[in-house]
């Protein structure tokens, strides 16, 4: 559904964007990677690494997704290696990731799919990806910002669309309707940062249930819109 200024006015007030941004971009920089920029920096910005990568990483936590695609990865590397592995083998070099039954079905038809109609190559464009087997809006868009650096798109996940939504920067119901929000409310040339760094916040400070708002370095910027208990840990900075 698209997402409607008028029927979701503003709240009043708002973590201001640049400074919230810039203040993330200082305070990650210690924070391990998240799991798919983590796979990019090892395999060198592989562009078919990253997005099977970010096929498996769906509902899965970052170390499974890493060591997941670590095993699967060194058995089958490219596109034409993995078509070719049999199914059995790829659901057990992939387990425990969520649904890995699925999931291996799907990596096994998307690089079948990549060698036979895109020449081995990852496709660039939205219109593109989305042809792949078991590809979506967040697995296109991920693989766009980091496998072909686009500065054209912004991924959404549940800690992008939990953390902009409490800083005020959209109100929203669904990840759907925060990108679509982010793309009017965010500048441009924050975009291709925006899963990065709020995903690593997410991880680390402004989790789902009990953020971290005592010790986060945004505790005056940030309006914490819908936040309700608060951890009493400590930020790592
Ligand atoms: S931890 Fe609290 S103060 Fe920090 S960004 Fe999240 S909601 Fe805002």
């Amino acid at each position: 559904m698209p997402y409607d200024r008028r029927a979701s006015p503003m709240p009043p007030r708002l973590a201001p964007i640049d400074r919230t941004m810039r203040t993330l971009k200082k305070a990650i920089l210690s924070m391990e990677l998240p799991a798919i920029e983590k796979i990019s920096e090892e395999q060198e910005g592989d562009a078919f690494q990253v997005l099977i990568g970010t096929m498996l990483s769906a509902q899965t936590r970052d170390r499974v997704t890493h060591e997941a695609s670590t095993r699967l990865f060194a058995v089958a590397p490219t596109p034409d290696a993995l078509m070719r592995l049999p199914l059995k083998r790829i659901e057990r070099l992939i387990y425990p990731v969520s649904f890995y039954r699925n999931k291996a079905r799907h990596v096994k038809a998307a690089s079948r799919r990549i060698m036979e109609e895109f020449a081995g190559h990852i496709p660039a464009t939205m219109e593109e990806l989305l042809t792949l087997p078991g590809v979506g809006r967040k697995t296109a868009t991920l693989t766009l910002i980091v496998a072909h650096e686009s500065t054209d798109h912004i991924c959404v996940d549940t800690h992008v669309h939990r953390i902009a939504n409490r800083f005020g920067w959209v109100r929203t119901k669904t990840p759907e309707q925060t990108e679509l929000a982010l793309y009017e409310a965010v500048p441009k040339r924050w975009w291709a940062d925006v899963n990065l760094f709020l995903v690593s916040w997410g991880q680390n400070v402004c989790k789902p249930v009990y953020p971290l708002c005592r010790t986060c370095p945004l505790d005056r910027l940030c309006p914490k819109v819908g936040v309700r208990g608060q951890g009493s840990g400590q930020v790592t900075r």
